[in-house]
């Protein structure tokens, strides 16, 4: 990186929104100067002589597009380098093909559950909720090649303390142990893993960072250079790579991920606090609340809380039914983290493939409800729970008449 004058790039600033909003995206480096980077959609590029280029070859290799998504994506995880991928689950894969067949992962016990699936195909696994800050068997890190954390995980939001996991991962773990952490459900703006010590910071962009429910995609973000290289040759022969428009949405997503994290919390805990105090809720999972078991860990690490609450309905599968076929404001549908509110039924959707004897361990049971608020108004979302709520125990459908939901027509 150097000054603006002799190649176009400046330097990261200090501040998240602005390098979100300029790092990497420098005008200059078009020779139109747009302002918006352009959507690159050629596959190949010209040579001026054999094997010299300007600095791409092929588009599976680099493209312009994506290079300015990657870099204000480094500069906001607080990395070196970011990568790319066709989704988190092509991400996730990719960083599985830095271990060699015999190594083994060690796993937070509730991952999201296409990781559970992946992590489980790929190498032999420790399960454990048991993380630092609870009671893991540390003799175990000897074994072990890589260590995977979420935090907050999916969908019962417990957090983990990264930094004490980092660190005793890197003091009692095998010589290479990398640690990675799946940020999806915190974005960079709340949570920065390779601050707390990660050596790989994960996300599906597809959530939060795109932010619009329109692209599917995933990032990784490393500070070590040969882990870069390693990654970065995967991400070339593996080809998962995303396309250039999905980049150009994604990268348009991030400008405003500040503005949108800052909304989320706030609806995220005015949900949070309108369910804790309703008489048909038996408990909310919420760590922005003080009743989060992980609330002070959670503010040792995070400087906020996404828009993601579980809870658990009272009653029985039917009510957790009813709850969700009731609501207006909120689409029943599966995923996270885009401007709209999404409810969802961990148990017979995002999680049904799940053995039933891990989910009971997890506390997946039939009346857990997972929530991810969007940026609607407040009053609106919270109208909305209400009603449905009041409809769950009948098992009945809302009234017709209720005042703020008469403008939406839908359900
Ligand atoms: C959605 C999600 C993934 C998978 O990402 P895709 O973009 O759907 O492939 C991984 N981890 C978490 C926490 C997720 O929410």
């Amino acid at each position: 990186m150097c000054c603006r004058k002799c190649c176009g790039y400046l330097p990261p600033f200090s501040h998240f929104a602005t390098n979100a909003i300029h790092f990497g995206q420098e005008p200059e480096q078009w020779s139109s100067w747009a302002v918006v980077p352009p959507i690159t959609l050629s596959t190949t590029f010209k040579q001026e002589a054999p094997g010299k280029n300007k600095g791409y070859d092929y588009i599976r290799s680099g493209n312009p597009t994506r290079d300015c998504l990657e870099k204000a994506v480094a500069a906001l995880d607080g990395a070196k380098y970011s990568l790319a991928y066709s989704s988190g689950m092509a991400a996730i894969l990719n960083i599985c093909h830095l271990l060699k067949p015999g190594d083994r992962i060690i796993c937070t016990d509730d991952v999201y559950a296409g990781e559970y699936s992946t992590l489980w195909l790929q190498s032999s696994f420790c399960r454990g909720s048991n993380l630092p800050g609870n009671s893991l068997t540390w003799s175990v890190f000897g074994f072990v090649q890589l260590v995977w954390l979420e935090s907050p995980t999916n969908p019962t939001l417990k957090v983990i303390d990264i930094r004490a996991c980092a660190e005793v991962a890197h003091k009692h773990g095998c010589k290479d142990v990398m640690v990675a952490v799946d940020n999806s459900f915190m974005s960079p703006y709340f949570q920065r893993p390779l601050a707390l010590g990660a050596d790989i910071c994960m996300c599906s962009a597809t959530k939060y960072i795109n932010g619009h429910c329109d692209v599917l995609m995933g990032l990784v973000s490393v500070n070590k250079e040969d882990l870069y290289e390693r990654l970065k040759f995967l991400q070339n022969s593996l080809g998962a790579v995303p396309s250039p428009f999905d980049c150009f949405l994604c990268n348009r997503g991030l400008k405003t991920l500040h503005i949108r994290m800052k909304l989320h919390f706030h609806n995220g805990l005015a949900v949070a606090k309108f369910l804790e105090s309703h008489p048909r809720v038996e408990k909310v999972i919420y760590p922005g609340l003080p009743s989060h078991p992980q609330y002070e860990v959670m503010k040792k690490q995070c400087t906020g809380c996404p828009g993601m609450v579980s809870f658990h309905i009272k009653g029985n599968i039917k009510n957790a039914s009813a709850f969700l076929r009731n609501l207006k404001v909120f689409t029943l549908a599966e995923s996270l983290g885009g401007f709209e509110s999404l409810a969802e039924h961990p148990a017979t959707m995002t999680h049904a493939s799940v053995p039933e004897e891990v989910k009971k361990c997890l506390g997946i049971t039939d009346t857990l409800i997972r929530l991810s608020v969007g940026l609607e108004d407040e009053e609106d979302l919270l109208a909305d729970l209400g009603q449905a709520l009041d409809n769950a125990v009948s098992g009945g459908f809302p009234s017709k008449n209720h005042p703020q939901l008469a403008a939406f027509p839908r359900g």
